[in-house]
This record gives C-alpha cells, structure tokens and sequence, in this order.
C-alpha cells in the first residue's frame, strides 16, 4: 500500500498557488500576503525619546548632581529646530525627536528642578541611554514581511507602520463539502435506528475556515449515484473538493465511479495509514479532488493531514505542523506497517511534555478529537510503545 510520505508528496506535486487581490488593511486580518513587503523609510523615521526627561550631552555630567539650564521643550508631533548647545538641557517627552546636540536623555525620575530653569541631574548616564534611533525597528528597503506570512495582530501593525492602506492577498481557495451516506440525517432531525448525524459538514467546513478558506457545504448526497453525480457538478468550480464517505469497500461506495464520469483522473487510492486508510485523491481538470473516508475521526485526520497541507501550498504558506517531542503516558498497541495519527493531550512538567491518549482511539470515537493538543505520528517500522517512550506530536494550532 502507499506510504504516507509518497501520497503527501503526490498531493502537494503540481499545486500552483491561488490568485491575488488587494484588501484594505481593515480586511487583511487572517488573509495570507502575496507580497514581500518592503519599508519605504526607516522606522521610527527620526531619532526620538524613549523618556519623558531631559535632553543632555553626557560630556556636560562631569560631577554628581550637575545642574543644567533648561533652555527649551521638545514636545511629540513636532521637529526640532533647536540645538542643544554644551551645557544646556532641554525637556523631552517620550517619542519626540531628539535634538542635535544631545546623545542621550536623562528620566525625569532622575533629576529634580532645582528653581525655575534649572535642572539637576541626580544620576550618572552613559552615551545612548534612552534614544530610540531611527531605523532600530525597520530600515528603510527592507523586507518587513515576507509573502505567504498569515496576517495576525502584529502583522497588521507592522503593514500600518510602514505606510500600507492595503495588501495584496491569496484568495481563499473555496473547498466544496459534499456529505454521502443513506444513513446521514441533518443534525436537527430525531435519530431513528439505522440513521446517523452528519458531523463531517461541520467539522470539516471548521477545518476549512480555520486553515483560510471557503467552505461550500453541498449537503447530503445519500449513496445514489444519480444524486451523487448532481451534487458533485455544484462543486465543480471550486478550487478544491471533498467529498466525505463512500470511498470504502461497502456495496454502496460509488463516489469514485460517479468521480470518473466526471473526468476524475485518481492518483491513489489507500494509504498505509490509521485512521484515514481508504482515502482517494485525484483531479478534475485542474480541481484536487479528496475521497475521505466518513468515520468522523479518519475525516478530520485525513484532512489535517492531506488538505490542509495542500490549502497551505496553495497561498506559500510553511506546510508543516509545528512539532514537539513527547513521553507516552498511555502505552500504545501497534502490529501493523501504516502510520498511525493518535490524539493526545499534552502536560508540561520538570521540562519535559508528556502525552496521554484523549481516550479510545477509534475512528468513529468523535469525543477522542476533543480537548485534543495534538497528534501523535507513530511511523510506519514502529512497533508497540511503552509509557515513557518518546513520540513526536503534531501541534495542531
Ligand atoms: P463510509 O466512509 O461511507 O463507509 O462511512 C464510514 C462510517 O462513517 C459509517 O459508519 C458512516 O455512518 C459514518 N459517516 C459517514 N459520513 C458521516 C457524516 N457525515 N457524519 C457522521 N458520520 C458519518
Ligand atoms: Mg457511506
């Protein structure tokens, strides 16, 4: 069966990245930049204050509690004409432009007026001690922010700081959901022996907006492949679809056949994995097209662990999850060569990350996906796993 490793490989192959738009930086939260970002001037522009004080000269402070005559204010908001002759001070609130003449300022903490317009400095300073020289943040030419960064609260700071109204953003790719399954009811009607809750809508329209994109809930198709057929053309102009069950063995698993008649080309079916072995991947026309199995669980870690690396490809964002290494808390029972996916919470203590299974491990278990930090790779060569043994845990943040 195919590794892993081989599929992720055959799945991120020729995914070329998404179109562009610009977005007002009020829109840009969480949208992904299809731009280097360059400063077109060094930030902070000009030297300034990072005290409210007094401008000195440092070689004026020859004895202890030298006093100074204050000759001027240097308020925020404006530049200073003035030049801070030797021996002079002048006073200087936080963020407002040094005056030349002056290398350093002195809090006013430190220093008491002595009568009006004199000053005496009551501690010694060093050359540079509370400027803030222009550039020190960003210099003028440089790249601030790099395309494929995801735009968070620093972000959208920085692009304000470097002059931005707007940014030049990946669309979000439109990933269309479509339900299968006779059994599947909508989550508002009564359960009826035989009939089933549809989760994967929801769990799975969450996982697309949580990784950038659209999601585009087709519904529920049953097993008839008439009615697959016509649901499936509704997600045929989207950029990317998944289609949830009936990729298995079972008598009514028709999606790859109803697929093919739509021009399904699928490039592998079955991964040596658990959960999430039957999944199907192929394309339509240039559509990646996903078949993840319905058990809930095998279709969120199918998900995390196919989709949305592709989505990521698909904007230039990092495609790996960030990871840590763990000990086992629960003991793990492996006889088989797939790679196994196992939802662990995960505790800190004396230094070290330790990780407990979030209960049964099932793929119809939905509860194991909650209060879930991350999930444990087991590879394929592993075999059973003692408590103490160390893991490597996916965050899924
Ligand atoms: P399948 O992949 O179609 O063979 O489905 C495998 C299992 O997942 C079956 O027990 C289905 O009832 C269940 N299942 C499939 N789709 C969903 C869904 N949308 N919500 C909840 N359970 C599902
Ligand atoms: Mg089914």
């Amino acid at each position: 069966m195919l590794k892993f490793r081989q599929a992720l490989k055959i799945v991120l192959g020729d995914t070329k990245p998404m179109g562009w738009e610009w977005v007002s930086l009020s829109r840009a939260h969480r949208r992904v930049l299809a731009e280097d970002v360059i400063a077109q001037n060094n930030i902070p522009y000009t030297d300034n204050s990072a005290m409210d004080g007094y401008a000195v000269n440092t070689g004026d402070l020859k004895s202890a509690l030298q006093e100074l005559p204050v000759v001027g204010v240097v308020a925020c908001g404006k530049s200073v004409n003035k030049r801070l002759k030797r021996g002079e001070a002048m006073a200087i609130m936080t963020g407002a432009p040094i005056p030349a003449g002056c290398n350093s300022v002195v809090p006013v903490e430190d220093t008491e007026v002595v009568s009006s317009g004199i000053v005496r400095i009551l501690r010694k300073i060093e050359p540079g001690k509370n400027v803030r020289y222009s550039g020190e943040d960003v210099r003028k030419g440089e790249v601030v922010l790099n395309r494929g960064t995801a735009v968070g609260a620093a972000e959208l700071g920085m692009l304000a700081s470097v002059g931005r109204k707007r940014a030049r953003v990946f669309q979000k790719p439109v990933v269309a959901i479509l339900i299968t399954g006779n059994e599947i009811i909508e989550p508002g009607e009564r359960l009826r022996p035989g009939k089933v809750r549809d989760i994967n809508t929801f769990s799975l329209c969450g996982l697309v907006e949580k990784f950038g994109g659209v999601p585009l809930p087709l519904g529920i198709a049953g097993d008839e492949k008439v009615k697959l057929l016509r649901k499936m053309r509704k997600g045929l102009n989207s950029d990317v679809m998944i289609i949830s069950g009936g990729v298995s063995m079972g008598k009514f698993d028709f999606v790859r056949a109803a697929l093919t008649s739509l021009g399904y080309r699928e490039r592998f079916w079955k991964v040596a994995m658990k959960p999430g072995m039957p999944i199907s991947f192929g394309h339509i026309g240039r559509m990646p097209v996903f078949g993840l199995p319905g058990n809930p669980v095998s279709s969120m870690i199918s998900f995390l662990e196919f989709v949305r690396p592709l989505m990521m490809k698909l904007v230039d964002r990092a495609i790996d999850l960030p990871e840590i290494s763990a000990l086992l808390k629960t003991p793990i029972v492996k006889k088989d060569n797939k790679r196994h996916f196992l939802r662990v919470k995960l505790d800190y203590r004396n230094h070290r990350y330790f990780a407990s299974l979030t209960g049964p491990q099932g793929s119809g278990i939905l509860k194991s996906m909650i209060e879930c930090d991350g999930i444990a790779v087991i590879p394929e060569n592993a075999e059973s796993l003692k408590v103490g043994d160390r893991v490597t845990v996916q965050l899924v943040v």
